[in-house]
């Protein structure tokens, strides 16, 4: 039997309808597309044509795509390209992947006037202490769209609304990671100046993302180099990455496909249903975290490796310990120790997440007989 993948949270398999264009950008057309012959001319109209593609798929009607190398690149170049001198505040969520909190403590570090947003039980983060934060010198508030670790979905549409009202030049960045070609939002419903997206997330090839910038005027770039992506991202574009993300962009339909995980996730949910195993209720079809009584999570986890694949929180920060948004959230110790997380995608079957759930089922009840 194949492994059962459900770590798609941390990495999703590349589509093998990619391949083709990835070669064809990589083998044929792989001149630099910053060349000033027709070849490279042609390259930088394909790239043009892919920022097209990102921003329709995001719904935006204004601003511009810039092409980073992953999530983590575009999270820092939105935040520190805002940053200025004097005394101005940053606000983000207690929620945020390590790639926005990290950047949030070094600019703690540096003398900066950082804020925290916390989370509520359910994840999300709250809207009214959000509101209390903001003021005249608020410069930045970042706030994730989708959790990674927890499922759990901020309200877009509620934190702009706030942010905007409470102070109109404040910026808005949103690490869009978990929800960009999973949940249907639109930029143009929004009032958003940033938002971060990674190719690996949705069946693209690793090593390309991308951050929607609103208005370019005024951005500083951290990453100076050879003046491509406007100046703000150095470097010679992937373009192989860049086409076939956008081809993905193109494949996904973000509704049929929410429908299609909303079941899978529900059965997870049923054939995990037991009362040794607690279940965090949120929003996102594509992840769910559980905590099994009594065993540690990373046990759990590296039993059932051979036949299915779950993760323990963010793959980025697994090796460290604790699980600092589920302790955001109350949890104790004990729950945090033994929870795992549990990500799909849509080419999954009911019948494969059946079977999941009853193996992980069945090696959660053997471990606990061996450490009683
Ligand atoms: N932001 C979120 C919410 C994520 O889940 C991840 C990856 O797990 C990242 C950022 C970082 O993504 P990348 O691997 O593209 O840098």
């Amino acid at each position: 039997m194949s492994v059962i993948y459900l770590d798609n949270a941390a990495t999703t398999k590349m589509d093998e309808s990619l391949l083709e264009v990835y070669r064809t950008y990589s083998c044929d057309k792989f001149y630099n597309a910053s060349a000033g012959y027709v070849w490279g001319v042609e390259n930088y109209k394909d790239l043009e044509k892919a920022r097209k593609v990102i921003l329709e798929k995001l719904g935006a009607k204004k601003g511009d795509i810039v092409f980073t190398g992953c999530a983590t690149e575009s999270n820092n170049i939105a935040i520190k390209g805002c940053l200025r001198e004097g005394k101005w505040e940053y606000v983000f969520s207690k929620g945020e992947h390590p790639s926005v909190f990290n950047v949030a403590k070094r600019l703690e570090e540096s003398g900066k006037t950082v804020k925290y947003v916390d989370l509520k039980k359910d994840g999300q983060i709250d809207y009214e202490k959000l509101s209390g934060l903001i003021n005249e010198k608020t410069r930045l508030v970042s706030v994730m769209f989708v959790n990674n670790e927890t499922g759990a979905i901020n309200d877009l549409h509620r934190i702009s609304k706030i942010v905007k009202e409470k102070n109109p030049k404040a910026l808005l960045h949103v690490d869009a990671v978990q929800g960009f070609c999973k949940i249907p939002f639109s930029l143009s419903e929004l009032n958003i100046d940033f938002l971060t997206i990674s190719a690996h997330k949705f069946h693209g090839p690793k090593g390309v993302g991308a951050l929607y910038v609103k208005n370019k005027d005024g951005f500083k770039s951290i990453m100076l180099g050879g003046g491509q992506e406007f100046g703000l991202r150095g470097g010679t574009e992937n373009l192989a990455g860049i086409m076939a993300m956008a081809k993905i962009c193109e494949k996904i339909n973000v509704r049929e496909n929410y429908g299609k995980v909303a079941i899978l996730k529900e059965k997870m949910i049923e054939t995990l249903n037991d009362p040794n195993i607690r279940y965090i209720k949120t929003d996102s079809p594509y992840i769910c975290s559980f905590s099994f009584k009594g065993v540690n999570g990373e046990t759990l986890m590296r039993a059932l490796e051979n036949e299915v694949v779950v993760g323990t929180g963010s793959a980025c920060s697994s090796k460290k310990a604790g699980n600092r948004v589920l302790q955001e959230m109350g949890f104790d110790n004990d729950y945090i120790k033994s929870s795992i997380r549990i990500s799909f995608n849509y080419n999954q079957s009911v019948k494969e997440i059946e079977t999941a759930g009853s193996l992980i089922l069945k090696k959660y009840y053997e471990i606990l007989e061996k450490v009683k």
